[in-house]
């Protein structure tokens, strides 16, 4: 039944090339999926990713799923994704990263996923947060919890791309805030975004949750962009 309904919102077309799917193939034709543009830099530590990071002393790991080109594949999912309501997209995206990492031990050693939160207002307007989706896929596959109650946004844009980098690190603060420290407290958490640009939200949010007392902290985005 649940088959039914979601074959009812999402055509039985693929979603980056428009060409008819068949049976087994789901929101990508088998030849999308094979031509996902991985960055294939997840068994290496901590990951290319890792120096859009300023603070790294707990950085463990930083792992981007897909590169993000104009009009590419990453670009078309996410859009669809977080403008026209195709929340399924995320859970996918989510599911197929957490299979490629799932043999990557600092990942799985992990005990908590915590999806990058939305301010409340664009929550509103959008109706869900694209991370959470991504955060559930990956937390089945990788069989680690996910919550996205911890971290709060108090700031809805991202202002902060044309200061310098110390200065937005002095800024954290006022952009998240951690709600229930003792989820955090010496735990290996990992922080899940959508696409990663200059990597000014991610920082910020690494920042308050390494201020709370955490263990290490791991970034998981599906797409970087350069
Ligand atoms: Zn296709």
């Amino acid at each position: 039944m649940l088959r039914d309904f979601i074959s009812l919102i999402f055509p039985e077309v693929c979603l980056s090339c428009k060409a008819p799917t068949s049976k087994g193939e789901s929101l990508l034709c088998t030849k999308c999926l094979f031509d996902l543009p991985k960055t294939n830099d997840y068994n290496r530590l901590p990951g290319l990713l890792a120096n859009k990071f300023v603070s790294i002393q707990k950085l463990r790991f930083a792992y981007a799923y897909l590169k993000f080109n104009k009009k590419g594949v990453a670009q078309r999912l996410l859009h669809q994704l977080k403008y026209e309501g195709h929340q399924e997209i995320g859970l996918s995206l989510g599911r197929w990263f957490g299979s490629e990492i799932k043999t990557n031990s600092a990942i799985t050693d992990s005990d908590l996923i915590i999806p990058v939160p939305l301010h409340i207002s664009r929550l509103r307007t959008r109706g869900y947060n694209q991370s959470d989706l991504i955060a559930q896929g990956l937390s089945e596959t990788l069989e680690i919890a996910w919550n996205k109650d911890i971290i709060k946004r108090l700031k809805k844009t991202e202002t902060q791309t044309k200061k310098g980098k110390v200065d937005r690190w002095k800024n954290v603060h006022e952009i998240f805030q951690v709600s229930s420290l003792n989820m955090i407290e010496n735990k290996n958490v990992i922080l899940v975004d959508d696409v990663v640009t200059t990597g000014a939200t991610l920082n910020a949010c690494l920042e308050v949750v390494v201020n709370s007392g955490a263990k290490s902290v791991g970034v998981l985005a599906i797409a970087r962009a350069d």
